[in-house]
């Protein structure tokens, strides 16, 4: 990252500490602990910086049921995020697990909202939140906080580990419950113009998104960064190498204009024994883009929609990290990458499956 010569002001990091093992080996005590060796490690080794965190699914235990009032783990975590965030947003995290913060930045004339959700609320296997319109009342909050931030002209940063929109590597399948996803998608067009950018992990891949409106117009960019773990299922060729990535934003409206991604050929370091982290690829250099912006996305996005789009086997190469180049993503594969990318509700989604001989 030294070798971007770009000033680092933030880190975002998107939650799931704890190894994805099954229940039984683990406890809230032991959940808790994770969280806190990780928070303390972040922190003896960026002492000086301001970090945001956002709570993964794993991130309590039994994995997934995060409740929607106040909890030990919420109250735990807070503890140990303390010294990243205010008064307000620890209240606000000890009640439900999200939290909203302000960013003051020494070159920037005005500051950058940060809203942290709990996405994991939200999430299909969460048993907790079963038949509740909006749990902690995450919905009302969020929509109070970005009405008041359009009307004092503030500029937003979404993070979250559990994405909105469709999983990539799965067929009419969203992340979070298909309800929770169109009101999430409803109150991300009505609040496009104040929301800079989005960013997400759970997936361990990385991915892109491009919010449409109604008249089809991009408004939105969405960002799924890889895991430093990897994770594979049984029925899966694929996993992902270790990943982490910088981004560049706009001093003056926050908008994204590039990103690096680094990343770790495990493999290989397990057989020299050392790590030794390399760029991956830059965006924008990659893609032959101008910048991250809507409609820069929009204009990847109809590239790699392209029949036999090479730059597509770049982009599903970059999706595994690098894993392995032989491994190919066809028809039905590169459909559900497509559609995953270019619609996140359920109505355009649903058409762009059904066209699926466009996008061979
Ligand atoms: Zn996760």
């Amino acid at each position: 990252m030294n070798d971007s010569k770009e000033q680092v002001s933030f880190m975002i990091w998107t939650g799931d500490s704890p190894p994805h093992v099954p229940v039984k080996e683990l406890s809230t005590k032991l959940v808790i602990s994770i969280i806190g060796n990780l928070s303390s490690t972040i922190r003896n080794f960026f002492p000086d910086l301001q970090v945001f965190p956002a709570l993964g699914n794993h991130d309590y235990w039994p994995q997934d049921q995060l409740p929607v009032t106040t909890s030990e783990v919420y109250n735990a975590v807070a503890d140990f995020w303390k010294p990243w965030l205010s008064d307000e947003a620890i209240s606000t995290f000890r009640k439900g697990g999200f939290y909203t913060q302000l960013f003051e930045s020494s070159n920037s004339h005005q500051p950058l909202r940060i809203i942290s959700l709990n996405t994991n609320l939200y999430y299909s296997p969460n048993k907790v939140t079963v038949n509740i319109t909006d749990p902690a009342n995450q919905f009302a909050w969020l929509e109070e906080i970005l009405e008041t931030s359009s009307q004092k002209k503030e500029k937003v940063y979404i993070i979250g580990h559990v994405p909105v929109g469709y999983l990539p590597y799965a067929r009419n399948t969203t992340a979070i419950r298909e309800y929770y996803n169109e009101r999430l998608v409803k109150i991300f067009r009505r609040y496009s113009s104040v929301i800079a950018g989005q960013f997400f992990g759970h997936t361990h891949r990385d991915s892109i998104m491009v919010l449409l409106d109604e008249e089809e117009k991009p408004v939105n960019s969405l960002f799924v960064a890889p895991a430093v773990t990897p994770v594979k299922d049984v029925w899966q060729i694929e996993t992902n190498n270790p990943g982490v990535r910088l981004y560049q934003y706009d001093l003056f409206d926050y908008s994204l204009l590039d990103l690096w991604q680094f990343y770790l050929d495990l493999r290989d370091a397990n057989k020299k024994n050392e790590s030794n982290w390399k760029l991956e690829y830059i965006l924008t250099k990659t893609y032959g883009i101008e910048d991250l912006k809507p409609e820069s996305l929009y204009e990847m996005a109809k590239q790699l929609s392209m029949p036999h789009s090479t730059l597509f086997e770049q982009y599903y190469s970059n999706y595994i990290v690098s894993y392995d180049k032989t491994i190919l993503c066809e028809d039905g594969c590169k459909t559900c990458q497509i559609c995953a990318i270019r619609y996140l509700d359920h109505s355009s989604y649903t058409d762009c499956i059904s066209q699926e001989a466009m996008w061979k």
